[in-house]
């Protein structure tokens, strides 16, 4: 041990003296390589501290988000990060009203005849998380009343669509599909608000809307509406309730966009349906906000972003929602190449901004609260890169700007390095289904957005959990989005 350890003092001595020589820039010039700076293990552990009970499934709001928001700026102050909005504070507020769950039951009641031609009623009593969950921004109530199914949910007499149209539905129940008769018709695209359809059953007397998703999965995109308690049930459920039409909720559905017409029908089913939910309109949601600042001072105004939504659907009724893949994943993965630029010791010539967005699963509500109150310093972005969902699959897909072409030359010649990202396309506009790249593209600022390539199981459900999360894919996400953005803040 000592002989070698002498061997190799000289040659340390002369690389320190001529590192010495040839001034700091040169240290500049030589950084750890970057995948030596991402550590998938380190990475996996972000992730399972954020997916864990501990922060209560994270919904933006409630205490379990805004610790794992301190948690979070706590990891960036150790990174050195500097923190946004003065000193030590990393976290940026915005009005974020929430709903918890308590308990909830849902009863499908079907009228039929005995054999003596007696009138019976078959009860089939419902499984929460299973065959229904409420969605996450209902009010309390408890009714029973008739179902009638609505298609789409759409009433747009000005585009010559309404699934309304000779529809009683006052003081019943709303069933219908979420999407438009087109979905390459973009006039359509508004009425794919959960809250716009909410607030047509609503206007229109309904006691809430009943979404049929393939699968139940939390929802917590909508505005609290006194007296409406809306709800999803899952497919295989809602063919109990074509079944008197002879029908399947996917043959529907497929009819649906066939004729691209309305097929409302009343149906004979009655539902009866409970729920306790609390409400808290003075909600706080946070994003977290840490910044490595420029080393040129004529470009340190401009930056490049990476963000990634924070939150996720919380606890209900038991069950948590722990969103390790949405977004645990993607949160882990900025956290991640924060750390990494920390331990390079990389200054690129433009700022690098890292940032956690709360309330995405509510409608984008922290990216765009962030992108309309940018920290004055930074003028111009010069690229923001999301990362939505990058925990499951063996690799990546990645949309970027068409403009300018140096975003998407970046991501490539990154990725030329590291392998990971299958495809790469041009995002030309951005929909309701957008994640928070979105209220950076509407200013017209470069983006890219990264997710692995999945299947992403258990969507919003209590099965998106550490167990299905790849830590390798994070972390060549991670890697490619590390050097295609220092690239990028080095132009
Ligand atoms: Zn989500």
């Amino acid at each position: 041990m000592k002989t070698t350890r002498a061997a190799f003092v000289p040659l340390l001595t002369a690389a320190c003296l001529l590192a010495a020589l040839a001034g700091p820039g040169s240290a500049q010039r030589q950084p750890r390589r970057a995948p030596d700076v991402v550590q998938s293990s380190e990475i996996y552990d972000t992730c399972k501290t954020l997916a864990s009970a501990e922060f209560a499934g994270r919904l933006t709001g409630h205490q379990g988000y805004a610790a794992a928001a301190q948690w979070a700026a706590g990891r960036f102050k150790a990174w050195k990060m500097k923190p946004a909005f003065g000193r030590d504070n990393y976290l940026q507020g915005f009005p974020a009203p929430y709903t918890l769950v308590d308990e909830a039951d849902m009863t499908l009641l079907f009228p039929g005849k005995a054999d003596d031609g007696a009138e019976t009623i078959e009860e089939v009593k419902l499984e929460a998380g299973r065959d229904f969950l409420p969605l996450l921004f209902t009010d309390s109530g408890r009714n029973e009343a008739e179902v009638v199914f609505a298609g789409w949910g759409i009433s747009a007499p000005e585009l010559g669509y309404d699934d309304y149209a000779g529809l009683e539905v006052k003081d019943r129940f709303v069933l219908c599909f979420r999407g438009t008769p087109d979905p390459a018709d973009l006039r359509f695209e508004d009425h794919d608000q959960h809250r716009v359809r909410m607030k047509t059953a609503r206007d229109k007397g309904a006691l809430g809307v009943v979404y049929i998703y393939p699968e139940v999965s939390a929802n917590p995109n909508g505005d609290r509406l006194p007296n409406f308690t809306p709800a999803e049930i899952s497919e295989k459920t809602a063919d109990l309730l074509f079944k008197e039409k002879d029908l399947t909720a996917d043959q529907v559905k497929k009819s649906l966009f066939a004729y691209k017409r309305p097929l409302s029908m009343t149906l004979s089913a009655r539902m009866r349906y409970g729920v306790v939910a609390r409400h808290f309109p003075a909600g706080v949601g946070y994003n977290v906000v840490g910044w490595i600042e420029g080393r040129d001072p004529s470009l340190r105004n401009e930056c490049v972003i990476f963000g990634a939504h924070l939150d996720h659907c919380g606890r209900h009724m038991g069950l948590l929602f722990p969103g390790a893949d949405d977004n645990a994943s993607g949160s882990a993965t900025v956290m991640e190449i924060a750390r990494a630029f920390a331990r390079s010791g990389r200054k690129p010539r433009r700022s690098v901004v890292f940032v956690l967005f709360g309330g995405e699963e509510m409608g984008l509500l922290g990216s765009k609260h962030f992108a309309d109150n940018l920290p004055s310093r930074f003028k111009t972005v010069a690229a923001m890169f999301n990362f939505d969902m990058t925990g499951a699959g063996d690799g990546a897909f990645c949309g970027v700007s068409a403009e300018p072409a140096a975003v998407k030359e970046a991501i490539e010649a990154a990725n030329r390095q590291v392998n990971i990202v299958r495809g790469v396309r041009i995002i030309r506009r951005v929909g309701v289904r957008s994640s928070d790249f979105a209220p950076f593209f509407l200013k017209g600022i470069p983006v890219a957005s990264f997710a692995s390539n999945g299947p992403h199981l258990a969507y919003h459900q209590p099965g998106d959990t550490i167990y299905r999360i790849n830590p390798d894919i994070m972390a060549d996400i991670a890697r490619v989005a590390f050097r295609a953005g220092l690239r990028l803040a080095d132009l």
